[in-house]
């Protein structure tokens, strides 16, 4: 197949709703991203697009910036003094795991699709960056004709509010899972599996119900499998969640796996296979882990990793032990 177009029936949405602008009621997470193509944040002056091909289809990882947090968040089982010292072997500081978020652009046949919205500033002070990005490589937010979403975890779905409450890509019909939507959004979600303070789970809950509050009317649910558009395939990936996907680009011979958050840092969930603490089912999580990095594997799949280092892009090698991720070659 040679191209993306969208084979699901509603396209056009109203203007922006002018619901009023939520603030976070305690620290740490607040909204503040904007989306006017400038950023808030002080620049490092390092690009934060990176542009590649998948056969016809033109993809961008646009960086929303960083997140991340004590290390042992992101590898639950791991041995105290095993993970501190595989952190320093990594050149990596011991007290704290940063995190990327990188958002996919793919175009197509003139129609723009982003593969998860990004953080903003719902879990920390350093994401947002998505809309300099986008305004870096010529595009403002009324661009993006369509946002799919892997699961509505706050760092994936953060930019989908403006800070007056508004929708963020006010063109865009935006996709996310059925199961994530039930478990999350319309139901009080029980998160006390996860290893976190109280006050951080309200905290993330809430931001999750304030992200999406925006796009409520018109959400599109999938189910993990469906074909989004042509070109587009979401693979169930549950276990991170109830309802979490991971997506599959194809043009021709060509394809790009995007592994969303089957692992959160390649040194210590696919080098090693400790277990990321937010999964909320971890032996689910463990199966679809082992399911698709095999499949990547086996394939010689180029992988993109949401939280892996800019730009994210690889491939799974399997060895005796497990896997070992192999970053691509920066190419101009
Ligand atoms: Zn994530």
């Amino acid at each position: 197949m040679s191209g993306i177009t969208l084979n699901r029936r509603k396209i056009m949405l109203t203007a922006a709703s002018a619901a009023a602008g939520l603030i976070l009621p305690t620290g740490g997470m607040a909204f503040a991203q904007t989306a006017s193509g400038a950023s808030p944040l002080a620049q490092g002056g390092n690009v934060g697009h990176y542009r590649f091909r998948v056969g016809d289809i033109s993809a961008t990882v646009l960086s929303d910036g960083l997140i991340g947090g004590p290390p042992r968040i992101y590898a639950s089982n791991a041995p105290e003094t095993e993970l501190e010292e595989v952190l320093r072997q990594a050149f990596l500081p011991t007290d704290r795991l940063t995190l990327n978020l990188n958002t996919l652009l793919i175009e197509a046949n003139g129609r723009r699709i982003l593969l998860e919205a990004g953080a903003g500033q719902t879990m920390g002070p350093q994401g947002g960056r998505i809309f300099a990005n986008l305004a870096a490589i010529g595009l403002r937010p009324e661009d993006i004709d369509v946002v799919v979403i892997s699961h509505t975890h706050p760092d994936h779905v953060g930019n989908l509010r403006t800070t007056d409450g508004g929708k963020a890509f006010p063109r865009a019909v935006v996709f996310a899972p059925r199961a994530d939507w039930d478990f999350f959004v319309r139901n009080d979600p029980d998160l006390s599996y996860m290893p976190v303070p109280e006050d951080f789970r309200r905290n993330f809950a809430a931001a999750i119900r304030q992200s999406v509050e925006p796009v409520t009317n018109g959400i599109e649910l999938y189910e993990a499998g469906e074909e989004i558009v042509t070109g587009l395939t979401t693979l169930p990936a549950l276990g991170h969640t109830p309802g979490m996907a991971n997506f599959l680009v194809q043009s021709g011979n060509d394809q790009l796996l995007l592994t969303a958050d089957l692992a959160y840092h390649p040194i210590v969930n696919v080098d090693r296979s400790w277990l990321p603490g937010p999964d909320r089912d971890k032996d689910t999580a463990l199966a679809s882990r082992r399911r698709i990095f095999d499949m990547a594997a086996a394939d010689r799949l180029l992988v993109l990793g949401f939280h892996y280092p800019f730009p994210g892009l690889g491939r799974m090698l399997k060895t005796d032990t497990g896997y070992a991720w192999v970053p691509v070659n920066w190419e101009f």
